[in-house]
């Protein structure tokens, strides 16, 4: 009888589930499943912690850069963890470790929050003051576990909260390294990592010790997530997906750009919320484009994570892969056609072929929808204003892009993006001092630079007179 895959998060003892490798569908390792009663006293300790925490700014400055030295010196465990959990390739996942200590050097580094006066038309001297606000829950999901985590627990320490930090059940092995590793660094209850299957982060999220919801997934998750902290009206932050276009103008150099383009939709195997996800190209460049873009995907080197020839690796869940196969099949099955890969790779892991559709209908799922898999539909447009408008004609507006030599002409067109950023020439390149903030449904609040501190904290004035009352 041939021997059972291992589900990709079943229990294996009581108290813990399983961490599957989508490179090969074996156990990695398990984690623990943290019962509701033990979130209520990781809470506590959370906020127990934070009246130390938030009272010395410049000792927490000093052990968030100490935190990102722990981080760079682990990187060589690390790093290797990850890709086994997630699939990425291995250079990917050391990017993805000195990200991590990036955020934490870059949070260490900011003003947080010094007093400051303020211009009163009174005779009365005003002062903002900003004030931390409290355990913050941040939750991420699988695609850059630690950079994602990082992204939220950086401003939200260098704030003065405390964080109790939960990552997806597919990918909580190497957060777990690493609040060890940050453990060297940082106060005791500082920084907490939960690990568990729904509901933990349901429960988390609306607990009522919880005093900022800091969240980054899918859109129906970040509605679910709204939702319950509704009932505590904990603040809410939200980075949701995406679905990106790029448009190519008539005038793009598709020798020099073909590569970049490609990467933009197909790095971590399409798995980016910022990914390139729809490619909107003038009719008459378009057969160069989809030649250009399907010999690429046609030559990339698709394999585990661990082996350094690797440029792709496999979607990191069953559920992930099912979903990019079903799309797929249904675009093929309203007349798409596949100028490269179209399916899944035979062999034990999530793999699938990097695929480029054209004749793809406007209203498939595969365009109208977030694929977040290593499939481009790439759609032919005659007028400038007919591409402009689809690529703004979804709920989604994380980022977007325009590529062509005319770089004014590019920029024009790019400030009529209806997303949070939108980029010339290249895609999801982010500096850690931009605010990150989608519109419609891609998300709400703002994260990334100055932006994400004061998100993590309390505006507090404080008036009094110029001069004693009478
Ligand atoms: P997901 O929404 O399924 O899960 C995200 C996290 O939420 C996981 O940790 C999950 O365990 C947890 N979760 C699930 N149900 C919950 C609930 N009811 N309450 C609280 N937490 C809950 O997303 P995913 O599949 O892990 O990640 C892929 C999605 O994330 C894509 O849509 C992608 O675009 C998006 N994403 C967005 C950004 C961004 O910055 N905007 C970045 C990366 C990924």
């Amino acid at each position: 009888m041939p021997a059972r895959r291992p589900a990709r998060t079943s229990a294996t003892r009581a108290g813990r589930f399983t961490v599957t490798d989508p490179a090969t569908g074996e156990a990695v390792d398990t984690a623990p499943e943290l019962r509701p009663e033990e979130l209520d006293a990781v809470v506590d300790r959370a906020r127990a912690a934070w009246d130390g925490w938030r009272s010395d700014p410049a000792a927490r400055a000093a052990a968030l850069r100490a935190a990102a030295d722990a981080v760079e010196a682990a990187g060589a465990d690390l790093a290797p963890l990850l890709t086994r959990e997630q699939g990425k390739p291995l250079a990917e996942s050391r990017a993805e470790v000195a990200r991590t200590a990036a955020r934490l050097r870059y949070f260490a580094a900011l003003d947080h929050g010094r007093p400051r006066p303020l211009v009163d038309e009174r005779p009365v001297r005003s002062e903002l003051r900003w004030r931390p606000l409290g355990p913050v829950a941040a939750i991420v999901p699988w695609n850059f576990p630690l950079q994602l985590a990082a992204a939220k627990f950086a401003p939200a320490l260098a704030a003065g909260n405390t964080v109790v930090l939960k990552p997806s059940p597919y990918t909580p092995l190497a957060t777990m390294h690493l609040a060890t590793v940050l453990s060297a660094a940082l106060p005791a209850d500082v920084l907490t990592v939960v690990t568990g299957r729904e509901p933990l982060g349901a429960r988390l999220v609306s607990h009522p010790g919880i005093r900022h919801v800091t969240f980054t997934g899918s859109i129906p998750t970040g509605r679910a997530v709204a939702r319950a902290a509704a009932d505590t009206l904990a603040r809410v932050t939200l980075e949701l997906g995406g679905n990106d276009a790029a448009i190519l103008l008539e005038d793009v150099d598709v020798d020099a750009v073909a590569d970049r383009l490609f990467w933009a939709a197909f790095r971590n195997c399409g798995q980016v919320c910022m990914a390139v996800k729809r490619l909107y190209v003038p009719a008459r460049r378009h057969p160069e484009v989809v030649e250009a873009l399907a010999r690429r995907a046609r030559d990339t080197v698709v394999g585990p994570g661990l082996d350094p020839a690797t440029r792709l690796g496999p979607l990191n869940n069953a559920p992930q892969l099912a979903r990019v196969a079903h799309r797929t099949r249904q675009a093929l099955a309203a007349g798409a056609r596949a100028a490269a890969g179209g399916g899944r790779l035979a062999g034990p892991g999530h793999f699938f072929a990097p695929t480029i559709l054209t004749d793809v209908p406007a209203h498939s799922p595969i365009v109208t929808e977030e694929q977040f898999g290593p499939v481009l539909p790439v759609l032919p447009y005659t007028r400038l204003d007919d591409a402009v408008e689809a690529a703004n004609g979804t709920g989604f507006g994380l980022g977007g892009s325009v590529w062509g030599t005319d770089l004014d002409r590019a920029e024009e067109v790019a400030g009529r993006l209806d997303c949070g950023t939108a980029w010339i020439n290249h895609h999801a390149e982010l500096s850690l001092a931009q605010p990150f903030a989608g519109t419609k449904e891609s998300g709400v609040g703002v994260a990334g630079g100055p932006w994400g501190l004061y998100g993590n904290l309390q505006p507090f004035v404080v008036h009094r007179p110029e001069e004693t009352c009478p």
